[in-house]
């Protein structure tokens, strides 16, 4: 969980972190940006397709109005030049020109002025090379466009052609100045300028409350897809109406709610997964074909003695560290079959493993790897050793006493019976020799009983006080105790009551107490106390017998085992006394324990659980 946390808080901060490495700009300024040039050229091509057009038209009409102003002219004129009155031409060029509000000229076809309508003719130099005064001597309409020295502007002139008997005998040339048409065509740019920029700051409203529009739709599926990359999967794109981004929203929620789909499913298949390899018994560890681990299961972290979260990840080599397993992993890999073993590992107890290692393979069927499984074989092995050991102590235990009667048999066959002395000796030796098989007998057959009504629940159990059974097994040693003047006390509780098997407890009551008299010296004495604990009513019996030295405390109650086996064998002992002890107890669901030191007496104590 924490790490699950850390993780994403590592992603968003990766996420952020990205987007501050690389500040970008909104779409919507580049849109502006181009908007505005697209605009800009617009109205230029535009105001400049205008001003020519005006101009044209412009110098169109002016063109026409001195082409019939000079034709006009020409006709008025030739009727005074025939006559040669100068005068009266100068008059009425002055005339004509004042009427029309522009310049008239009479050009003879020398070049010479005749007359003009502001200026002193005879002021003014030859006009022979001017191109409209050429034409019009050929006997055409001549035009021409250009500055003035004489006016200090830039004029329109056209001249025509006075003809007499076919005869161009002058030209009559109109001149207006074309200034006028440059401020009309200033104030039509300033116009549309004006026109432009308040189009432009309009449009531009416009497009930003359109790109607005479109924006916050567009800023809702980039949140969700920023919300999507944090793993946010629930949360969902507000739906628009429009084609395009409301299909999109539809998509990337519908993705959205498919990938949650797949991520759940793996999870799940993850946590079932393991959940089962958790609940496995088997040791489970998968490597990879570094022999890396993959994956382990708790038994496996148990059984290696370590956390799994620090074995993931590391080689088998470092964390394992054991030689067979490491040639069984490197056996799968190189032939790609799976491979059984059985190995030793020394971890804090020498454990046995059955190991099963199969190949890992992916699905196109290459092999990444190893899974191995490790059963733990140590208690099987040594319960194997247990009833092995068992059986030969039997045979062992038995074969003592019957040698012996084998053996007083054939010297009584011998002729010893023919001595009644001797016969009666060695027949006291054998019956002693029976008694004890006979003890054996029963002691093993009263342990495999209650072995085997424990294994069944058969033993039954009943809420009673403790004290009447102790007082009864205490009764039961009286005899022996008394032959040792060994006193036996018993400190118990009246309200000391457990659910018992009253002839099993008194059975292990006896058998420790006969042990305490049988190792224990003549006048000492034996407490029998009963006390609780939390759960539990503890008997201790504590005697001031020879004691046990700790190395065979651990094995004590095993069967047959014997501190001093000359001293058990004196007393009768069959070896059998507290393993049959500690199976009653744990018929009661309770169990055994001892603490003794040679000399200073030994303390053995039944702990039975409180109804
Ligand atoms: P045994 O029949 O030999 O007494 P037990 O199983 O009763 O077999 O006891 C096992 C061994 O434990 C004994 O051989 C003895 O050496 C030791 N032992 C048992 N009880 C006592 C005791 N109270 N004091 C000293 N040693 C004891």
């Amino acid at each position: 969980m924490h790490t699950e946390k850390t993780s994403r808080r590592s992603e968003e901060s990766a996420i952020a972190s990205k987007t501050e490495r690389a500040p970008r700009r909104s779409i919507f300024r580049h849109l502006y940006a181009l908007y505005l040039l697209v605009t800009l050229t617009a109205f230029l091509t535009a105001s400049y397709i205008a001003s020519r057009a005006v101009r044209h038209y412009y110098l169109r009409s002016v063109e026409s109005s001195l082409t019939s102003h000079a034709t006009l002219a020409a006709a008025a004129f030739l009727d005074k030049l025939e006559s040669h009155d100068t005068v009266a031409l100068e008059r009425l060029c002055v005339e004509l020109g004042r009427h029309a509000s522009i310049r008239l000229t009479v050009i003879e076809p020398s070049g010479n002025v005749i007359a003009d309508s502001i200026r002193d003719p005879a002021s003014m130099d030859n006009h022979a090379h001017r191109p409209e005064v050429i034409a019009a001597l050929r006997g055409n309409i001549g035009q021409s466009e250009r500055f003035s020295n004489t006016a200090d502007d830039l004029l329109m002139y056209v001249a025509a052609p006075l003809r007499s008997d076919d005869r161009v005998v002058a030209v009559a040339r109109a001149s207006l100045s074309l200034s006028e048409i440059n401020v009309t065509l200033a104030q039509l740019q300033r116009r549309m300028a004006a026109a432009a920029t308040v189009t432009g700051i309009l449009a531009f409203l416009l497009i930003i409350a359109i790109t607005r529009r479109i924006a916050r739709p567009l800023n809702w599926v980039k949140t969700g897809a920023r919300e999507f990359a944090l793993g946010h999967l629930s949360h969902r794109v507000p739906a628009h109406d429009s084609e395009e981004i409301g299909s999109l929203a539809e998509t990337m929620n519908a993705m959205a709610a498919q990938l949650s789909d797949r991520i759940e499913t793996t999870i799940r298949q993850r946590n079932e997964q393991e959940a089962v390899l958790s609940s496995m018994v088997e040791a489970v560890v998968a490597v990879d074909r570094a022999e890396r681990i993959l994956h382990v299961n708790p038994a496996a972290a148990t059984l290696f003695e370590q956390r799994m979260d620090s074995m993931r990840g590391r080689s088998v080599r470092e964390t394992i560290r054991n030689a067979d397993l490491q040639l069984a992993i490197e056996n799968t890999l190189a032939t790609n079959t799976p491979t059984e073993t059985e190995l030793h590992f020394w971890g804090a107890t020498e454990r046995i493993l059955q190991v099963h290692s199969a190949p890992l393979r992916d699905a196109s069927g290459m092999t990444f790897g190893v899974l191995i499984v490790m059963h733990d074989l140590t208690e099987l092995r040594r319960l194997e050793r247990v009833r092995r050991d068992f059986v030969a102590n039997v045979s062992h235990e038995l074969k003592t006493p019957l040698t012996s009667i084998k053996g007083f048999v054939e010297t009584l066959q011998d002729g010893a019976i023919e001595h009644p002395d001797e016969a009666r000796r060695f027949l006291g030796i054998m019956a002693k020799q029976v008694l004890r098989l006979q003890s054996i007998l029963e002691d093993l057959l009263s342990l495999s009983r209650i072995e085997q009504q424990a294994e069944k629940q058969q033993i039954e159990l009943k809420s009673e006080e403790l004290l009447p059974t102790l007082r009864s097994a205490v009764q039961i040693c009286e005899q022996r105790a008394q032959l040792k003047q060994i006193e036996v006390a018993i400190e118990c509780p009246s309200s000391a009551r457990a659910r018992i098997n009253a002839p099993l407890l008194e059975q292990a009551a006896v058998n420790l107490i006969e042990n305490a008299i049988k190792y224990s010296d003549a006048g000492k004495s034996l407490r029998i106390v009963v006390s609780s604990t939390d759960d539990a009513w503890l008997i201790q019996f504590i005697d001031q017998g020879v004691g046990i030295e700790a190395s065979h405390l651990p094995r004590l109650f095993e069967r047959f085992y014997r501190v001093d086996k000359a001293r058990s064998s004196k007393e009768g002992g069959t070896g059998l006394g507290l393993a049959i002890v500690k199976h009653i107890a744990a018929a009661h669901h309770g169990r055994v324990e001892v603490h003794s030191e040679p000399g200073q007496g030994s303390t053995f104590s039944i702990y039975l659980p409180i109804a």
